[in-house]
Order: structure tokens, then sequence, then C-alpha cells
């Protein structure tokens, strides 16, 4: 249907992405999303098989830094928007191999912007009469704020200097200024959003949470980095997907919207929580797979590690810009999503 608008979102088969997808696809019936994801070991089309089928979708297999591809899927489908959430995202990966970091969050965002720049403005500085509302919606993170001090009751806000301190938020640091200069330098339509610390359903093994539920539910040690008290802001990803969602159709072009849920929580918190939750759905008692029968509560699995070198002590959100100037407000505090995220995951282990 050629009156419909054709958005192209970046790695929709990762975590977020496929989150949001099936959410905009089913609040909105004007746009056709095309999905361009390169399926590294963090995307997973499983993650969208609720929409696999849907005339409104379509998947390609691809990279964001092949220029070629990303010029040819602008031109056959006449691409109107833009929402980049393609990246490595893990920061223990990004200590050991920061490479591939630099090159899909800083050349892939470069690569993308520049053919989007191209097929929506004449020369450098005009847009074409039919593009002039495409925007380019960059989703990034908190970490390119850097680290608080845990005993202070600082926020980052979109006015904090950026002070990375891993590889990976170095990198997506970097990949912010390109989609900063390209508005100040070509005037183009941009949105970055910076976000906190997400969870819920789909998101990968490796991270912190379903790492805690998977090895509670194995019975195998839940590994803590350091003391446990490093301090996140944790967002039901959901919550995420309706702020990208205002942000990209109410934001002010050129503007930054941090988007985070009040909800500090120590990672020790955390992992008590879990287990409390999953010793109430699931008593060890009744769980086959453990057969260590000392064990009275999953907290006992509960083992702290070395920490992660480099690695920030707190990040909190000051989440009052998105909250005033476009209505922004988070549904669920952690305890409440964090039993949706685990009922999640216990319906996908048992399946
Ligand atoms: P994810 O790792 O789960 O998914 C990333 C997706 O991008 C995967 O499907 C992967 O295959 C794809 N991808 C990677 N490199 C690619 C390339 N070169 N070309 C095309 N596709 C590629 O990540 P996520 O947790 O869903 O995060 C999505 C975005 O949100 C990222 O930009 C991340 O920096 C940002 N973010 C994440 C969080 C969080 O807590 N997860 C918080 C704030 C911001």
């Amino acid at each position: 249907n050629s009156k419909l608008k054709t958005i192209l979102i970046t790695g929709g088969a990762g975590f977020i992405g496929s989150n949001f997808i099936p959410y905009f696809l089913e609040k909105y019936q004007e746009y056709n999303i095309i999905n361009l994801d390169v399926l590294t070991y963090a995307g997973d089309l499983e993650n969208l098989q609720e929409v696999e089928n849907h005339p409104r979708y379509k998947f390609i297999k691809g990279n964001i830094c092949n220029k070629e591809l990303v010029e040819y899927i602008f031109k056959e489908y006449d691409i109107r928007g833009v929402i980049h959430f393609a990246a490595e995202s893990h920061v223990d990966n990004s200590i050991k191999n920061p490479g591939v970091f630099v090159e899909t969050n800083v050349n892939g965002t470069y690569t993308l912007i520049d053919v989007a720049k191209n097929y929506w403005m004449e020369a450098p500085f005009k847009y074409k009469d039919e593009y002039k509302d495409s925007r380019f919606h960059h989703i990034s993170t908190d970490e390119v704020y850097g680290t608080l001090p845990d005993d202070s009751n600082i926020l980052f806000t979109e006015e904090t200097p950026y002070a990375p301190n891993s590889p990976y938020s170095a990198s997506k640091a970097s990949s912010d200024m390109i989609v900063r200069s390209y508005h100040h330098t070509y005037g183009m339509n941009t949105v970055i959003t910076n976000c906190s610390n997400n969870y819920g359903p789909k998101q990968h093994d490796e991270k912190l949470i379903p790492t805690i539920i998977r090895n509670a539910l194995a019975g195998n040690p839940i590994p803590i980095y350091g003391d446990g008290k490093n301090i996140r802001d944790w967002l039901y990803v959901l919550d995420h997907c309706k702020g990208i969602d205002l942000a990209y159709h109410k934001g002010k072009a050129g503007e930054t919207y941090n988007i985070g849920g009040r909800n500090e929580r120590t990672n020790i918190y955390i992992a008590n929580k879990i287990c409390e939750i999953l010793d109430e759905l699931y008593p060890i008692s009744t769980n086959t797979q453990i057969t260590n029968n000392q064990l009275t509560s999953y907290k006992d699995l509960i083992t702290f590690v070395s920490d992660r070198p480099g690695h920030d002590r707190r990040y909190a959100i000051d989440a009052s810009k998105i909250e005033n100037e476009l209505g922004w407000r988070a549904d669920e505090n952690f305890e409440s999503g964090i039993v949706k995220t685990i009922k999640w995951y216990l319906e996908k282990y048992n399946e």
C-alpha cells in the first residue's frame, strides 16, 4: 500500500527492538516497518515470531555498516524515518573485544545517518519536500555520562557532560556526537534518547537479570560482581518503548531526552528480590533441576565474584524533561516489572 510510510528499524531482533516492533506495529496502522539486523549472537528472530507474517513488517538480514545495502534499502522502500537500535551492547564484551564496538556503534551509525541525509536532503542543508518530516532517532544509553558516587543524590540530566568509561559507552558516546553533529551541521531532524538499564522479556542471557534467573532455576551459583553494591536505574522495557514512541513522534528536532525509571537498586538487592519471588512462584522443593536438598532458598546460590574492570559505581537518570515536555511516565516500578519478567522466563524455561 503506497499510502503507508515505511520506517527503517535497525537491530530489531535484539532485546529492546523486538519488544518495540510488535508494540509499534499494533499502535500505528500507517507504517510499514523494515527491520534491518545482521543477527549477531545477540539477535534472535524467535523474539519476533509474533510478527513474522505481519503484512506491514519485513525483515532484512544485513549489516548497518554496509553502505550499498543501506542505500539500496532507502531507495527500494522509500524510507521515511529511522529508529536506530542496532549496536554491540554488552559492556563485558567491549572489554574483551572493543574493535567491533567501534565498527558497529560508531561506523555503523555514521553510515546510516549519512545515507539518510543524502536520501532525504538536497545539497547538504535542505530537506526535499516529501521528506521534510523524516526523522532519524538514535537510541542510546545513560552510560555515556560516566559514573556517579553512590553516596550522592546527583542524577544524570541532558546537560551532564559526557564521560564514558568503558569501550561500550565510549562507542555509544561517539555515535551520539555524530548524530548531534548532523543536526547542527546539516540541519537534520534528529532525536536522541539516552536510557537507563532495561529489563523484561526477550533479554539476552548474558545480561544481569536473565543470568540471575537462569542460574537460580538451574541451581547454579548466581554470580554478583564485587560487593554487589553497584547501583543501576532499572526501566521495564515496555516503558522504554513508550518513551521512544513519544520522542520519535513529539520530541523536538536536535534534542536529547533521558529516559529512566527512578528505580535505583543495587545489584545485590536485585538478586535477593528475584530469589524471593522465585521462592514464592517456584519453590526450590518443587524444582526438579535442583538436587541439592541443603538449599532452602534460591538466595543460598548468591556468590560474589571479582569485580568487572572499570565497573561504574552508580547510574541514575533525571527523566523530568521527557516527563514534563512529552508527558512520559513509567507504568512499572522495579518490583512490579520484575514479577512480569520472571513469569515470562518461567514460561520460557518450562516450554
Ligand atoms: P541487543 O544486543 O539485545 O540487540 C542488538 C541488536 O543489534 C541485535 O539484534 C544484533 O543482531 C543487532 N546488530 C548488532 N550489530 C549489528 C550490525 N552491525 N548491523 C545490523 N544489526 C546489528 O541490544 P539491546 O539491549 O536491544 O539495545 C538496543 C539499543 O539500545 C542499543 O543501541 C543499546 O546501546 C541501547 N540501550 C540498551 C539498554 C539496555 O539496557 N539493554 C539501555 C540503554 C540503551
